[in-house]
């Protein structure tokens, strides 16, 4: 079996085959996994604390929610099973609990999202303990920007996402899994059967199965061979994160963390092995994957780390900035399970909380490779037509929602005299404006909203599919040019 793709959902589930002894597995993706979403996740074990207003509202949503619940408890048994492997010199796990505060930099978005993780949390049965948020250690913010409620998780942490992915490569190579440091080209088939990949440098490996774990790069690579398979698209959820050494004040001992908001995860701080931490993280979709970071982000994550967290990060020592693209869905939601070939396997999309959600994806995908009943809702297989969850009239208000907790957090200004209604109104008759020129009945999240708005082949790629998708409904044709210029 081949599994194309070294982040953790590839890597998590060649360590479950080869538990299993399902055969033969080989690993393929390069070494330093370039632009790949993992190796700059953070990477918070976070469930409750990615609650947001839209987590259970609808059955799609709550679905998607209780596999980060069920993945959750798996962790403890992964981390023992790794921690003999790691050559970190430090525990995997790098924080077992977290604080999630609430500030007023951002807007209503905070606060909504705040009280739904507590909802979440009382609905669950979870334990959480409101505290003074100066009892937070390390948590030090300047004093406009302090939190008046946090909230203590001590179910979530976090583990050190690099340390995770070398051991796990080092058990797998132990067991008799082969890594190969390479990119696919292309899948290669024969009369509708997957028959085994082929190289950049034009080797090729036979298998008769092929599992495409690659992540933001995932639905290019499936469209080498299935080129008119109708597919939800995954656009690229470009973050930017660092790792610094801290060089005084008292150091963080928890994720540290606001809400979801403003189209992102949230600004947080995991404390990171030998006296690191790491901060992060942006999010923007974009048309390609890359490793670039934006001025603009640097700006907004060095600033906002010491408005918001800790006053003395201005001295912190920056030793990794990291670039990740998230596999994002068109609909936000996974595509895990078997496309129109026979032996062709996908396992991808899973956002913001992949590398959480990674072992217990694997032992689902190990299942369902052999011929076992899977743990997951099969709503979420690829050969699914985007999954609704929302109104158009829903969408524009979270669209507004995002856009003003974005503009409040972004310290971006407004004559004194524009009123907050004001500014809603203007992102408002823009989204208005975008959705009747598009003429798609299928109504976005705000971040994909917020991408077809700003980006012209953003527009054209999910009018396009959703035409194609949606010709059915009724949908009116493509336009020419639905999109104002790129951002
Ligand atoms: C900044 C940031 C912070 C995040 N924080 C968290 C967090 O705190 N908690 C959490 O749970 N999740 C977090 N995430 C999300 C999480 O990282 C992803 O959901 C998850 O890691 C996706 O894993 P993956 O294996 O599918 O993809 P990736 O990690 O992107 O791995 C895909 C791999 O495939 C390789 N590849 C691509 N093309 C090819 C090819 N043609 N041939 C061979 N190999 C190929 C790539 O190099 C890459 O190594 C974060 C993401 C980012 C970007």
């Amino acid at each position: 079996m081949v599994i194309v793709g070294n982040g953790a959902l590839g890597l998590f589930l060649a360590d479950e085959l080869i538990e299993r002894r399902a055969g033969s597995v080989v690993v393929v993706g390069p070494g330093g996994r370039e632009t790949g979403a993992s190796q700059a996740a953070g990477a918070m074990l976070g469930c409750f604390g990615e609650t947001t207003t839209e987590s259970l509202r609808t059955e799609a949503s709550r679905k998607r929610f209780e596999l980060g619940v069920a993945a959750h408890d798996r962790w403890p048994a992964v981390l023992r099973r790794l921690e003999e492997f790691s050559t970190t010199g430090a525990p995997l796990q790098v924080a077992t609990a977290s604080h999630v505060v609430l500030n007023s930099v951002g807007a209503d978005l905070d606060t909504v999202n705040f009280e739904a993780m507590l909802g979440a949390l009382d609905e669950y049965g979870k334990p959480w303990a409101e505290l003074d948020p100066r009892d937070i250690p390390g948590y030090r913010p300047r004093t406009e920007s302090r939190a008046l409620r946090a909230v203590h998780l001590p179910e979530e942490g976090a583990v050190d996402a690099r340390g995770v992915l070398g051991a796990l490569e080092r058990r797998i190579e132990a067991a008799g899994g082969v890594l190969v440091d390479a990119l696919v080209q292309r899948l290669r088939g024969d009369n509708g059967t997957v028959t085994g990949v082929e190289l950049a440098d034009g080797h090729v490996i036979e298998a008769g199965k092929v599992v495409v774990a690659a992540g933001a790069r995932s639905e290019a690579l499936v469209r080498t061979m299935l080129e008119d398979f109708s597919m939800v698209p995954t656009i690229p959820g470009l973050g930017f994160a660092m790792i610094a050494k801290r060089t005084g004040g008292e150091p963080f001992r928890s994720v540290v963390r606001t809400p979801n908001r403003g189209f992102a995860c949230g600004l947080h701080v995991v404390p990171a092995p030998h006296g690191r931490e790491y901060y992060g993280a942006t999010n923007r979709l974009v048309d390609h994957v890359s490793g670039v970071t934006w001025m603009a982000d640097v700006r907004f994550l060095a600033q906002y780390a010491m408005q918001q967290l800790d006053e003395q990060v201005a001295r912190h020592e920056v030793e990794r900035w990291l670039a990740g693209n998230r596999p994002v869905t068109l609909d936000g939601f996974p595509l895990i399970g078997w496309l129109p070939s026979s032996g062709l396997y996908l396992m991808t999309g899973t956002y913001r909380d992949g590398f959480h959600c990674a072992p217990l994806l694997a032992v689902h995908v190990a299942n369902e490779l052999q011929g076992e009943a899977g743990l997951i809702d099969p709503m979420f297989g690829p050969m699914r037509r985007p999954i609704e969850t929302r109104t158009i009239e829903w969408s524009i208000d979270e669209y507004v929602q995002h856009n003003l907790a974005a503009w409040f957090e972004t310290g971006a200004e407004a004559a004194p005299q524009m009123t907050t209604a004001q500014i809603a109104d203007y992102y408002r008759v823009m989204a208005h404006q975008f959705y009747d020129t598009i003429g798609i009945d299928y109504a976005l999240g705000p971040d994909v909203l917020w991408y077809a708005q700003g980006s012209l082949l953003g527009a054209r790629r999910v009018a396009r599919y959703l035409h194609s998708s949606q010709g059915r409904n009724g949908s009116r044709p493509v336009p020419a040019a639905a999109g104002r210029a790129n951002r």
